[in-house]
C-alpha cells in the first residue's frame, strides 16, 4: 500500500506537469512559427518592392523602353543585379511564366507550377518547400504585370532555431517529469508514512489495544487522527464501564452466595441451639412425670426449666431481632440523645449483675449528644458491657468512657476479662459463634449479642469494633454520629 500510494500520486503529478510544459512548448513552437513566418513575409514584401522599384528606374534609363523586351533581351542581367541588391537567387519570368534569367531545373519548376500560376494573376504567392521557400511577387511596369520575380530563401535558420527550441522542451520535459517525481515522492512520503501510523493504530485498536497517539497535522489526516483517538477513548471508556459493571455484578453474585450460605448457617445454627434447652426441658418434665412425688427433683426441675426457659426466650428474642435487622429497613426513631445517661441507666439495669460477679466499675463519662434511636444504642451498650461482665474474672474490674473524635462520638468498654485469643478475634461478630461455648452457655450466651449490636450501630452510621485482647482484658469502641443541630434544622 505504501508503495502504490505513493508512486501512484508522483506518477501523477509528473504527468501533470509534463503536460503542462508540453502545451506550454506547443504555444510557443506555434508563436515562433507565425513570428518567422511574418518576419519573412514581410521582407519579402519589402524585396518584391524594392525590385519593382529598381526594375521601373532601369527600364527609364534604358534606350528600349518596352519592358517585355528588356525582360527577355536582359532579363539575366537585371536578375544578378537583384541578386547583388537582396542577397537571395532571383529568377525572372515573363508573362507567360518563362524563366527570363538563369534556367530552373524540372523538379524545381514541378513544385513552383501552381505559385508561379497565382504571380502571373498579379498576386503574391510563396511556397515552402523542406528548408527551401520560393517567393514569386509580380513585376509590373506602372499598373501592367510584366513577369514574376522570383526570390529563393532557405530557411534552414529558421528551422534550426525552430528545432533547437523543440529539442530544449523536451530536455525540460523530461527534466520536469524526473523532478516532480523525485520531489512528488519526497513529499508524499511524508503522507503516506502518516497514512500508515494511522493505519497501524487502526489495527492496534482492532487487537484491543486502545492507547493512541494524535498525529500533529492540520489537515484531513491530522483530523481523522484526533477522530480515530477520540473513538478509541470512548471505546476504552464503554469498555472500562463494562467490565466495572461486569465487575459489580461478580460482586453481587458473590455477596449473595455468600448471604445464602449465611443464612443457611444461620438457620441451621438456630434449630440447634434451640433444640439444647427444649431437650434439657423435656428431659426434666419426663422425670416428673416419672417421679411425681420427689420433691427435691421438683425443685432442680423447676431451676433448670426456669433458666433454660430464660435462655430460650431470649434467643428467641434476639434471632427475631437480628433477623429482622437482615430482612427490613426499620423506621428508626432517630432523636438528639444524650449519651451520658444513656450510658448511666444502661450501667444501673445491670448493677444486680455486677454486684452478682463482684466486678467494679469505673467511668469517665462526659455529657455529649448523638443522633441515635434510644433502644438501638441501649441494645448496643447493654450486649457490650454484659460481655464485659460475663467474661470477667473474679473481683475484675470495667472501665467506661466517652469522648469526642473527627465529628464522631466514641464510647470504650474496657474489661480485665479472659480476653479472646488473637486467632479467634475475628469470628465474634458472626451469628452463634462463641470462644468457649459451655462459658457462653453458663452465662446464657448463644453468640448473637456482638452480631446484634454491630449491626444495630452500622444501620444507624456508627461502628462496633474490638480494639484490642489479651489474657489482661479486652477494649471494645462504639462510634454514634454526634448530634448536628444544623442538619436537622435543613
Ligand atoms: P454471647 O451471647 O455468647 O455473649 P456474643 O456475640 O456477645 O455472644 O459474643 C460472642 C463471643 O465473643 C462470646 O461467646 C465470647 O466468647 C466472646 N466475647 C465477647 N465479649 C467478650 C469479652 N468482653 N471478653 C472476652 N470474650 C468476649
Amino acid at each position: 500500500m505504501r508503495t502504490s500510494i505513493k508512486i501512484k500520486f508522483s506518477i501523477f503529478l509528473a504527468v501533470l506537469l509534463l503536460l503542462t510544459v508540453f502545451i506550454l512548448s506547443l504555444l510557443v513552437l506555434e508563436g515562433i512559427k507565425k513570428d518567422q513566418q511574418v518576419q519573412y513575409e514581410q521582407y519579402f514584401a519589402q524585396q518584391a518592392k524594392t525590385a519593382n522599384i529598381y526594375f521601373m528606374q532601369t527600364i527609364l534609363a534604358e534606350a528600349n523602353k518596352v519592358p517585355q523586351t528588356f525582360l527577355t533581351s536582359k532579363g539575366t542581367e537585371f536578375a544578378e543585379q537583384l541578386e547583388l541588391i537582396s542577397g537571395q537567387p532571383v529568377v525572372l519570368y515573363d508573362r507567360n511564366g518563362t524563366a527570363v534569367s538563369k534556367k530552373i531545373s524540372q523538379a524545381e519548376s514541378d513544385s513552383i507550377g501552381r505559385t508561379l500560376e497565382f504571380a502571373l494573376n498579379n498576386k503574391t504567392a510563396y511556397l515552402v518547400e523542406n528548408e527551401s521557400l520560393y517567393y514569386l511577387a509580380p513585376l509590373r511596369a506602372g499598373n501592367e504585370q510584366v513577369g514574376v520575380v522570383q526570390f529563393y530563401f532557405s530557411l534552414s535558420g529558421y528551422l534550426e532555431f525552430y528545432n533547437h527550441i523543440r529539442q530544449l522542451f523536451v530536455y525540460i520535459g523530461a527534466g520536469v517529469f524526473f523532478l516532480s517525481f523525485i520531489l512528488a515522492y519526497i513529499y508524499f512520503d511524508v503522507f503516506a508514512n502518516a497514512i500508515i501510523r494511522l493505519e497501524k493504530t487502526v489495527d492496534r485498536i482492532r487487537e484491543g489495544d486502545y492507547e493512541t497517539a494524535i498525529i500533529k497535522r492540520r489537515d484531513e489526516i491530522g483530523r481523522l487522527s484526533e477522530g480515530i483517538h477520540a473513538m478509541s477513548a470512548q471505546i476504552r471508556k464503554t469498555m472500562r464501564d463494562m467490565e466495572e459493571e461486569q465487575e459489580k455484578l461478580t460482586l453481587a453474585v458473590d455477596r449473595l452466595s455468600r448471604l445464602d450460605q449465611q443464612q443457611k448457617q444461620f438457620i441451621g445454627n438456630v434449630t440447634h441451639e434451640f433444640k439444647t434447652p427444649l431437650t434439657t426441658i423435656k428431659a426434666y418434665i419426663d422425670l416428673l412425670e416419672m417421679y411425681p412425688d420427689d420433691k427435691s427433683l421438683l425443685e432442680t426441675a423447676k431451676e433448670n426449666i426456669k433458666s433454660e426457659t430464660k435462655q430460650l426466650y431470649e434467643m428467641v428474642v434476639k434471632v427475631l431481632q437480628l433477623s429482622a435487622l437482615e430482612k427490613y429497613d426499620f423506621e428508626y426513631n432517630k432523636e438528639k440523645l444524650e449519651v451520658k445517661q444513656t450510658i448511666l441507666a444502661v450501667l444501673s439495669s445491670l448493677k444486680g449483675k455486677f454486684d452478682k460477679f463482684g466486678i467494679r466499675l469505673e467511668t469517665d463519662l462526659t455529657e455529649a449528644y448523638v443522633e441515635a434511636d434510644k433502644d438501638s444504642m441501649s441494645i448496643v451498650l447493654m450486649n457490650l458491657m454484659d460481655n464485659a461482665i460475663k467474661y470477667n474474672k473474679a473481683g475484675g474490674g470495667i472501665s467506661v468512657k466517652n469522648y469526642l473524635k473527627n465529628n464522631q462520638e466514641v464510647i470504650e468498654v474496657a474489661d480485665t476479662g479472659i480476653g479472646i485469643p488473637e486467632e479467634l478475634a475475628q469470628n465474634i461478630f458472626e451469628p452463634f459463634y462463641t470462644v468457649d461455648k459451655n462459658r457462653a452457655r453458663q452465662n446464657g450466651g448463644v453468640g448473637l449479642g456482638l452480631s446484634l449490636a454491630k449491626k444495630h450501630a452500622e444501620i444507624q452510621e456508627g461502628s462496633v469494633t474490638l480494639v484490642k485482647t489479651n489474657k489482661e482484658g479486652s477494649l471494645f469502641r462504639i462510634t454514634f454520629p454526634v448530634y448536628d443541630s444544623l442538619k436537622t434544622k435543613k
